[in-house]
């Protein structure tokens, strides 16, 4: 059974600067049974790196209007079940069971400050700055926020699949985002810049290979990523073939959006 000190043990290897901002995507159970569960890995992660980020993103008060933009990767009029099952964001509303038990235990943690998008939120311990940054418009500020401070993403028994700021590369790379809407207690919010899809991102293992830190705790593989460098490499792999990292689903209607969206451009320039 792995204790306290043998995470903390684990995270000291990673040898990065402690008072670099870390946004982390974790899973507890990849790490075999830790003493102490949820509570010792936040202990320990907080120990470890002055300041730390998760996204608490919340689905459960999305909802699907019957029309909308064109291409949207979104079936409109399908959500009649879904949206009479929806909830009203509030800023207490727990982060998607998605995010992982630790993405919730730092929004509950006292020192926590989690931003108010209502479905793309960020909770951070010391890391009001980058909390502020975001907007509905702009998402994925608080990332870039931590990209300026030279930060790392810390991915621990999880691959580049949960690595949101891989996202941040997809925008800076022109690529194509989406319009969700969200029910707050005050309105239907329609939320702009909303991201793509993720099952596609391991592909960029490979190409990271060469920057990421890796070590072991227990059974799970921790990986941590400085942000700067992972966007300035993707970046460019995205700008040079338009469908890299996409998934392969044929159904999957994000990725097809994407690839609907570059086949009108090729078409429309072949035109001319
Ligand atoms: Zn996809």
């Amino acid at each position: 059974m792995l204790s306290y000190r043998d995470l903390i043990t684990g995270f000291k290897k990673l040898g990065i600067d402690q008072n670099k901002p870390v946004i982390l995507h974790a899973s507890l159970s990849s790490f075999g049974e830790v003493r102490g569960g949820a509570d010792t890995l936040l202990g320990a992660t907080l120990a470890s790196f002055h300041s730390v980020m998760s996204p608490t993103f919340t689905y459960k008060n999305m909802i699907i209007p019957e029309t909308g933009p064109d291409n949207n990767g979104l079936e409109y009029g399908s959500g009649h079940d879904l949206n009479k099952m929806a909830e009203f964001y509030t800023q207490d509303m727990p982060a998607d069971r998605l995010m992982g038990i630790l993405a919730e235990k730092i929004r509950l943690h006292p020192l926590a400050q989690r931003s108010t998008h209502p479905i793309l939120s960020f909770a951070g311990i010391h890391l009001s700055e980058a909390i502020d940054r975001q907007s509905l418009e702009e998402p994925l500020a608080p990332i870039q926020w931590l990209l300026d401070q030279q930060g790392y993403v810390l991915l621990m028994g999880v691959d580049h699949t949960s690595n949101t700021s891989i996202h941040l590369a997809e925008q800076k790379a022109g690529r194509k985002s989406f319009i969700r809407w969200a029910l707050t207690p005050h309105a239907i919010y329609e939320c702009p810049g909303l991201t793509g899809c993720s099952d596609g991102f391991n592909q960029a293992t490979d190409h990271l290979a060469e920057i990421t830190i890796m070590t072991k705790i227990g059974d799970a593989t921790i990986q941590a990523i400085p942000l700067q460098e992972m966007v300035d490499i993707l970046v460019p792999i995205i700008q040079n073939d338009p469908f890299a990292l996409l998934c392969e689903k044929a159904t999957c209607p994000r990725c097809q959006a994407i690839r609907n969206q570059q086949n009108n451009q090729t078409s429309e320039h072949s035109d001319d």
